[in-house]
């Protein structure tokens, strides 16, 4: 039994007061990560910050987007009518992922600061330089069939699990946080790190920061959009591979795209190369095939996940094929309700 504090912030500022006060402690939203990570004793925290009550729990239109508070279930978020109408690919990457009581227990700011499932990461008897900087890398030379492709370094080669992420990814969502210093916004490509030499830090948010809100811009992409979520069980696991696709068509030429992936880096992976080459261009298979070449220009397979590769290769051509049809792979909110 490991001894912790726990406190309950009364708002927002109390929260970022008690959080920039104790550097060993920690916010609980959900708990849905948290607590297995302090069970298996991955995580420590001295103290729990209860951030669970505080009034970050609606969905508001903004200047033609949406403000999303911190602290909105991904269920209420997945179903919310705004979201399921007008940012379909958002709705369809949230059903995708966990369970439904998972859903709707997991917060919003949450679910993008969850850690990597990496084995080695959970497993304390094995060196991870994600939870112990410094000890080494087990993955390297391990069993690495769920580990990256792209943006590794030769400290870490963890994905970032998230399927939400990706397609906030692609949607250039922004992420505003609060901290001693006052509010500062986040665009979502900046938000999560690649794991270069200090994969300990998953994100730019400081310590002693809150995400009190993710805002979605006007553009939803909801006519021709798809997520594709490739894993070893059809529900209650992690992505392999997912793409999230979305087109905007004037005939059959693409006027613009976005094209993010989870499962294979330590952040949603977006390529500005790919997109450029994706734009302007007729939405075929030739287009399409290119894309996903230059996207995948320096992806590196290690023993166990080369697999990975020709893998995202056809999920990228399938989820554009997809989105380009307006025939999207995971069912939107609204059809499913
Ligand atoms: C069995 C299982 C299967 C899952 N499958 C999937 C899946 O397929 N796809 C997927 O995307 N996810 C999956 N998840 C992960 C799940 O989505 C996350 O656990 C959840 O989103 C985390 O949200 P939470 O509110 O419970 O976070 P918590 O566990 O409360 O917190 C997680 C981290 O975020 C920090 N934090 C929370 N809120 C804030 C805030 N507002 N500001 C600053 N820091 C904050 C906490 O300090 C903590 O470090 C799965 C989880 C489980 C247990
Ligand atoms: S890949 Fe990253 S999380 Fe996994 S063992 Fe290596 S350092 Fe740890």
């Amino acid at each position: 039994m490991i001894n912790f504090q726990y406190a309950r912030a009364t708002d927002v500022a109390d929260a970022v007061r008690q959080i920039a006060a104790d550097p060993d402690a920690k916010f609980i939203a959900g708990g849905t990560n948290l607590i297995d990570l302090m069970k298996e004793d991955v995580a420590r925290p001295a103290r729990l910050i209860d951030i669970s009550r505080l009034p970050l729990k609606t969905v508001e239109e903004t200047a033609g987007g949406l403000r999303i508070g911190a602290l909105v279930p991904n269920s209420d978020l997945a179903y919310h009518p705004a979201v399921a109408q007008r940012y379909p690919l958002l709705s369809s990457a949230i059903l995708a992922g966990a369970s439904q009581q998972l859903r709707n227990m997991a917060s919003t700011g949450g679910n993008l600061l969850q850690r990597t499932r990496c084995f080695y990461f959970y497993d304390t008897a094995t060196p991870c330089n994600k939870r112990e900087p410094g000890s080494g890398c087990s993955a390297i030379n391990g069993i690495n069939r769920i580990n990256a492709i792209l943006g590794t370094s030769e400290s870490c080669i963890a994905t970032h699990p998230s399927d939400m992420c990706v397609a906030l990814a692609a949607l250039e969502a922004k992420v505003h946080v609060t901290g001693p210093g006052g509010e500062r916004v986040i665009a979502f490509a900046d938000f999560h790190r690649l794991p270069g030499n200090t994969p300990q830090l998953d994100t730019n948010l400081h310590p002693n920061e809150i995400v009190t809100a993710v805002e979605l811009p006007p553009k939803g992409f909801a006519a021709n959009y798809s997520y594709l979520k490739i894993r070893d069980r059809l529900s209650y696991a992690f992505a392999l591979v997912s793409v999230a696709a979305a087109l905007e068509l004037e005939g059959e030429t693409i006027k613009d795209a976005r094209l993010a992936l989870g499962g294979v880096a330590h952040k949603p992976w977006r390529d500005a190369a790919a997109e450029a080459a994706l734009r302007g261009q007729a939405a075929n298979r030739a287009t399409f095939r290119h894309a996903a070449d230059l996207l995948l220009r320096d992806a590196k397979g290690f023993a166990h996940n080369g697999f990975k590769i020709d893998l995202a290769r056809r999920a990228i051509l399938r989820t554009l094929a997809q989105a380009a049809r307006a025939t999207p792979q995971s069912q939107s909110a609204k059809k499913i309700r």
